[in-house]
């Protein structure tokens, strides 16, 4: 595409006039003016084009206009553009049942909304009214939303501001070896502990007090951090063993994010709620949901579900899920971010934590990775502090610069870089990727000690 600033320079403008902007400062920022998008790359007004690695955040898993899911909406849209929720129509009945037939076990029901935190909202929901109980625990590292229950589930800084409303949340930890909150030394040992405290605050709450039991399968945003082998089978067990229903949340990791259709898949467990959105329909048109087992959906079935959205179920997002859920089918793309994460991203990455001491570790799977960026290996004190800004930040400012200066857009969180592309990018683009990176982490290793 031409360059073309004075355009560029329009669209800035009228954003800065009108557009508040979330998790933001509003005089502070200065967003990019983004003239188009495709397969993983988009490009701005000024003639540079970045590979991204960002994936949005987190969720273009088939890339940027895929044709098949594009020429799927606007048929759509041509056919019957929407349509209330209380109806029954064809493309929601079809989305609903390829989402079902994905899902784990009994997960067979869909409550569609439009997004993930509507999601995690109407999950709790539903598990208080199944178990009679009012109390949540959620992990600390976690990310679930950014609505009132959602927010509150939330284990990181973005809750702070909205604690006022956490009646009934407590946060616990979930198991995380590099950075191990339990003094433990090898995985065995970290996920005994975390299950042993996880015992003890079910035991400390209440069991009868605890309707449900939240987790991200692979905490997303918060580091990428696979939980090791028996921690969410242990997880099953207690929520069994106490009558509490056990959440997962795979807003995030779903939809072929980590080589499986849900990241339940690889740990063989099967929860009673699971929260998706993002993949689903790769964005294209808002969309989020609630699958659901067959004993929490009976409690609804002669009690009436007291929770509704006007959109849920819209018809353009259901036509998004149904081409992309084919999309994704036709052509391996499940597949392909195993393969891409066996083959391509974890031996790139691997391969540049040797060379830069500013990489700490490398943890992930699939198309879903991140660097743990230290100022020392020994001790392994993060690049930038907890939850740093301003000047405290400039290590992780200056790589995020850098990478942009190589033509990559990274996906930065306090001292982690995340490489999580379109699950179906090319050996070639995933290579470009690492080359960005590889220049970039030159600037994070200037920071070391
Ligand atoms: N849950 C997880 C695991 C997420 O990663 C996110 C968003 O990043 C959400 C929930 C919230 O989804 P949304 O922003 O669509 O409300």
């Amino acid at each position: 595409p031409q360059p073309d600033p004075e355009t560029g320079a329009a669209v800035k403008a009228a954003d800065r006039a009108h557009v508040f902007h979330s998790w933001a400062a509003q005089g502070q920022i200065d967003p990019l003016a983004v003239a188009g998008a495709e397969g993983a790359y988009f490009w701005d007004y000024d003639g540079n084009r970045y590979l991204d690695f960002a994936s949005g955040l987190v969720y273009t898993n088939i890339g940027y206009q895929h044709p098949e899911v594009v020429a799927a909406i606007q048929e759509q849209a041509g056919k019957l553009a929407t349509f209330a929720p209380a109806f029954a129509v064809d493309v929601r009945s079809e989305a609903a049942r390829l989402i079902a037939e994905r899902t784990p076990g009994d997960l067979d029901k869909i409550f569609f909304t439009n997004g993930g935190a509507e999601a995690v909202e109407n999950a709790i929901r539903m598990a208080r009214l199944h178990t009679g109980r009012p109390k949540v625990l959620s992990a600390y590292r976690s990310y679930h939303g950014a609505t009132s229950a959602a927010i509150n589930l939330t284990g990181d800084p973005r809750r702070w501001a909205s604690d006022t409303a956490s009646a009934g949340v407590v946060h616990f930890w979930a198991p995380f070896l590099y950075r191990s909150p339990f003094y433990a030394t090898d995985e065995a040992e970290e996920c005994a502990r975390a299950l042993a405290h996880l015992e003890d605050t079910i035991a400390f709450e209440g069991p009868g007090t605890i309707a449900a039991i939240i987790l991200e399968t692979v905490p997303g945003t918060a580091g990428i951090m696979t939980p090791p082998p028996g921690y969410l089978a242990g997880v099953r067990e207690l929520c069994d063993r106490h009558g509490i229903v056990f959440v997962l949340d795979e807003v995030m990791a779903g939809f072929g994010r980590t080589g499986r259709w849900f990241a339940a898949e690889h740990f063989g467990v099967v929860p009673d709620l699971l929260t998706f959105a993002k993949g689903v329909n790769s964005g294209y048109v808002p969309l989020g949901g609630v699958a659901i087992s067959a004993e929490i959906a009976a409690t609804f079935d002669t009690r009436p579900y007291p929770g509704g959205l006007t959109y849920s179920g819209h018809p353009l997002a259901c036509a998004a899920a149904v081409a992309t859920i084919e999309v994704m089918a036709e052509e391996r793309i499940v597949e392909r971010a195993a393969e891409l994460g066996e083959r391509v991203l974890g031996p790139g990455l691997r391969e540049l934590a040797e060379r830069h001491p500013s990489v700490g570790e490398v943890r992930g799977l699939g198309a879903f990775w991140a660097l743990d960026l230290v100022r020392n290996r020994e001790t392994r004190e993060p690049l930038v502090p907890y939850n740093a800004s301003g000047e405290a930040n400039a290590p992780m400012a200056a790589f995020a610069a850098a990478c942009k200066k190589n033509g990559l857009w990274p996906f930065v969180n306090m001292n982690r870089t995340h490489a999580v592309p379109a699950c179906n990018i090319s050996d070639a683009e995933a290579k470009e990727g690492l080359a960005a990176l590889d220049a970039a982490l030159t600037v994070a290793d200037e920071h070391t000690v």
